[in-house]
């Protein structure tokens, strides 16, 4: 079979099942072009996308800007590794620094290295800095979190799926409820050993859980008090996706408007991956300041494509596009849109227990059993209408798209999803 053939659904299909791993189980649908908020398949038939590559798609797809800042680096340079200087990586470390309102960047590939970044840099100011016996350090996590897939990283998750039989799993960490400040504080005053506090300012695989509005800014003094880092998780929140540039939006260059009313909240790592790169490419990235990223010495931390001239060009033109384009704003707005129109809906139906979200990171809750098919089915039922989701966990289906839409596309999206759930009304 030559890479050029075109293969039909099934095919498609039936060659990864037999020679990928199992470790997806894709809703069967087989993708082959993207532009903006549309994916085809390889039939030809045209879908809305609403996942956005779990947010990492934020800009829309192939976004001419991004595709062609990539094809120009790949056709110059595209690794040097850092045994030596490239000039691209300086510019996006000061761009997205700028941007995000930090004093020093340090680039990775994917979010669950981020995360790694992020914990590593952790510790060793809480050694380093902050005066915690060798080895003895703590990190306090969430319960429910997701931060990705490495082994530290599900030594503390608590998705079975995702933990058993890959132990032994890495110590020094502590679970606590999500949005419970009072659980935080005991956890912080436990021990002297508290290093950071790592969290996701939403959850998002766990079903897009938004926290009480002052839990951020509260946890945030909470573990300022305690002389704790407070490590925000914005690889799913991050850039755009929840009407704001960050989830947390402290002290960003943000100029979006609707950010009133909201705590502001400065992170001393943020932990930023997936549409930094606006999908194009694995980009990721851990920020902080001065005081903080310092304790990062040569030798101590690194990856061979971490900071490539291309990773770091297409990572500037992504931060452009939010910027320029006014995607936060687009969110915000368009997501209150959405979550009136799902409401008008649910209080006429029985299928839907609520829609919940901040701007285009949304999920409705599906009113049957968690172990239940029909979030699955409704997602089968909605690709046949044209338009790609995917359930989070059990009975709760998520809804992202890019960022890029319009209103009108919004709207014709709400009526396909309404459309698609009276079928299932019983
Ligand atoms: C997706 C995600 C990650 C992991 O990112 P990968 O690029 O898949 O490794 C980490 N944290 C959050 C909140 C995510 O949504």
């Amino acid at each position: 079979m030559a890479v050029l053939d075109q293969l039909t659904s099934q095919q498609a299909i039936d060659l990864e099942n037999k020679y990928g791993a199992h470790n997806y189980h894709p809703l069967p649908v087989v993708l082959t072009k993207g532009e903006g908020v549309y994916v085809w398949d390889v039939e030809g038939k045209k879908y809305y996308d609403f996942l956005s590559a779990y947010s990492a798609v934020n800009q829309g797809h192939c976004h001419p800007k991004i595709v062609n800042a990539m094809t120009n680096q790949a056709q110059t340079l595209t690794l040097t590794s850092r045994a030596f200087y490239n000039d691209m990586l300086g510019k996006f470390e000061k761009f997205a620094s700028e941007f995000f309102g930090f004093d020093k960047l340090l680039p990775m590939n994917t979010g669950a290295e981020a995360v790694e970044t992020a914990l590593k840099i952790c510790r060793k100011w809480a050694y380093e800095v902050k005066g915690i016996h060798e080895n003895d350090a703590e990190i306090i996590v969430c319960e429910n979190n997701f931060h990705g897939r490495t082994t530290t990283i599900i030594s503390f998750s608590n998705d079975p799926v995702a933990r058993e039989h890959f132990g032994p799993y890495t110590k020094g960490f502590i679970k606590i409820e999500y949005d419970n400040l009072e659980a935080l504080e005991k956890a912080l005053k436990s021990s002297k050993n508290i290093a950071g506090f790592l969290v996701e300012p939403i959850q998002g695989e766990a079903g897009v859980y938004v926290p009480s509005a002052d839990y951020l800014a509260k946890a945030k003094a909470l573990c300022e008090a305690h002389n704790v880092l407070f490590i925000a998780d914005e690889v799913q929140t991050g850039i755009a996706r929840t009407g704001r540039l960050l989830a947390t939006c402290g002290n960003c260059n943000c100029e979006n408007k609707n950010c009133s009313g909201t705590p502001e909240v400065k992170p001393d790592i943020l932990i930023l991956g997936k549409a930094l790169s606006g999908g194009v490419y694995p980009v990721s990235a851990v920020l902080a300041n001065d005081p903080i990223m310092n304790v990062i010495r040569p030798g101590n931390h690194g990856s061979t494509f971490g900071g490539n001239p291309v990773a770091a060009a297409v990572a500037i033109a992504a931060l452009e596009v939010i910027r320029d384009e006014k995607l936060a704003e687009n969110a915000f707005v368009l997501g209150e849109l959405f979550r009136s129109e799902l409401n008008k809906y649910i209080e006429t139906s029985n299928i839907v227990k609520l829609v919940r979200g901040k701007g285009l990171l949304n999920a409705i809750v599906i009113n049957d059993s968690e172990d239940s098919d029909t979030a699955w089915n409704i997602c089968l039922a909605l690709r046949d209408h044209g338009l790609l989701a995917k359930p989070t966990h059990g009975n709760i289906i998520r809804f992202a798209p890019p960022l890029v839409m319009t209103e009108n596309q919004l709207l014709d999206c709400v009526s396909i999803i309404t459309k698609t759930l009276k079928a299932f009304e019983k």
